[in-house]
């Protein structure tokens, strides 16, 4: 039954091609016919139109880019933002350099051991930039491996001074397990929180998607950034066939290891960029991550906590918060007392900002705990007992949901661009070619 059109972009060739939605008896499926390279069909959802629909919790509010570009080609050729976009951005990635210290099997910015960083000059443009265009906004320092950078404090710094107020670091981890100053000298130079590459606990996972077991450099990590109060979001890539049995062990982990550990955010692959593992004919839809999560979690976390995304198209993400009680259970909490049932960007920053933060407690020049209020007491415990899984279904050229990508509020910022949706900066074809990338 075809319930539902978009648009989306041929895996082959790219361009935009009208699509369908279907509901089958298994799922729900997006249909499209390139007059060139065929018919192709990708499952975007595992259960039944009934269930589909009544995931669909988006607001329909519309909150374009400030001084957004003309369209002139047409959605996804316009990126910068244009004015066709249907959210400003709120957190913007600065990819830092295209060097990494890994060579993953998996890596969506194809890095490698060479490759250029992005001047220091270029960084205070692209701050300014978004100053000028919006922000300011949360800032995720990306690359490439961030930490392969000598000078990645200072550009931190010169965030602040830019007025930029909260700084997400996207890591593999290695040099904060290595060096335990390191995540002092990130913490004081104004970093809230770190974003851990944390695929499970398991080596044999590592050596698959990473090429070589890490976990105790990933664990090791953990607890310097611990030490150093800096908050730990722990990201796992889950791929079929390869770790989904570690999404119950990664959250027991996680909750072992909070309140430094603030939550769980969990990226189902998608197959771009570069990418070893063959494209499955069913890969991981977020019905299916739930159902994973509850059955490996003996319903700890059950699938009914789970909501699309407010800011974004909710299928894009889903999300859960919770307040972990003294006897290890968790309490459900409604989305709004979250502050992330958005209507706005700007609610969606500040939310994104509280959750993941460092320890909030405060010390003085000598080290010792500055005299809090009741008020400061009581936020610094909800705090504490704070707890959120959530995730992100990134899209490539199987799946691109055009109406998805107007409503993305993640953008990778470009010199030449401006700010690109992750998913558009991201997607390559079949054989490996970008669009903006
Ligand atoms: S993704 Fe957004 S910014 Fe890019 S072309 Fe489409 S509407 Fe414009
Ligand atoms: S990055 Fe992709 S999956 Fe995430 S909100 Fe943007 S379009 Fe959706
Ligand atoms: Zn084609």
């Amino acid at each position: 039954m075809i319930f539902g059109r978009t648009q989306s972009v041929c895996p082959v060739c790219l361009r935009v091609l009208d699509a369908q939605k279907r509901a089958e008896k298994d799922g729900i499926y997006m249909d499209k016919n390139c007059p060139e390279h065929g018919q192709f069909s990708a499952l975007i959802w595992e259960g039944n139109l009934a269930s589909y629909l009544r995931w669909n919790t988006e607001n329909s509010a519309v909150d374009p880019p400030k001084d957004g570009r003309a369209p002139d080609r047409g959605c996804p050729h316009d990126c910068g933002l244009c004015t066709a976009h249907l959210r400003k951005g709120c957190c913007a990635l600065l990819e830092l350099t295209k060097r990494c210290n890994l060579r993953c099997p998996v890596c969506f910015a194809s890095a490698g051991e060479t490759g250029e960083d992005l001047p220091l000059a270029e960084i205070k443009r692209q701050y300014d930039w978004l100053m000028a265009h919006g922000g300011p906004f949360n800032i995720q320092l990306s690359g490439g491996e961030p930490t392969v950078r000598d000078d990645l404090a200072e550009i931190i710094r010169l965030g602040w001074e830019k007025g930029f107020t909260f700084f997400q670091l996207n890591t593999n981890g290695l040099r904060l397990a290595s060096e335990p100053d390191y995540a002092k000298e990130l913490r004081a130079a104004g970093l809230n929180t770190v974003f851990l590459q944390f695929d499970g606990l398991d080596d044999k996972v590592y050596i698959t998607l990473r090429g070589r077991p890490l976990l105790e450099q990933k664990k090791r990590c953990v607890d310097n950034c611990a030490e150093a109060g800096l908050g730990v979001v722990l990201v796992p890539v889950i791929a079929a066939g390869v770790n989904e049995d570690q999404l119950g062990p990664i959250l027991r982990y996680a909750l072992e290891k909070s309140p430094a550990v603030r939550g769980v955010h969990i990226q189902p692959i998608s197959y771009f960029g570069r990418c070893a593992l063959e494209r499955p004919a069913r890969p991981l839809t977020i019905p299916a991550v739930l159902r994973l999560i509850e059955a490996q979690t003996e319903g700890l976390f059950r699938a009914a906590d789970f909501t699309g995304g407010g800011a974004e198209n909710p299928y894009c993400s889903f999300h859960a918060a919770y307040r972990i009680r003294p006897d290890g259970g968790l309490k459900l909490l409604p989305r709004r007392a979250e502050g992330c049932c958005c209507t706005a960007s700007d609610d969606s920053r500040v939310s994104v900002a509280e959750q993941w933060s460092g320890d909030m407690t405060d010390f003085d020049a000598d080290g010792a705990l500055t005299e809090t209020s009741a008020l400061d007491e009581f936020l610094r415990e909800a705090w504490r007992a704070s707890f959120t899984v959530s995730g992100m279904v990134f899209q490539d050229a199987w799946n691109l949901d055009l109406e998805r990508l107007r409503r993305c509020h993640i953008c990778e910022v470009d010199s030449r661009y401006g700010m690109v949706p992750f998913c558009a900066y991201n997607l390559t074809d079949s054989e490996g070619r970008t669009m903006y990338r």
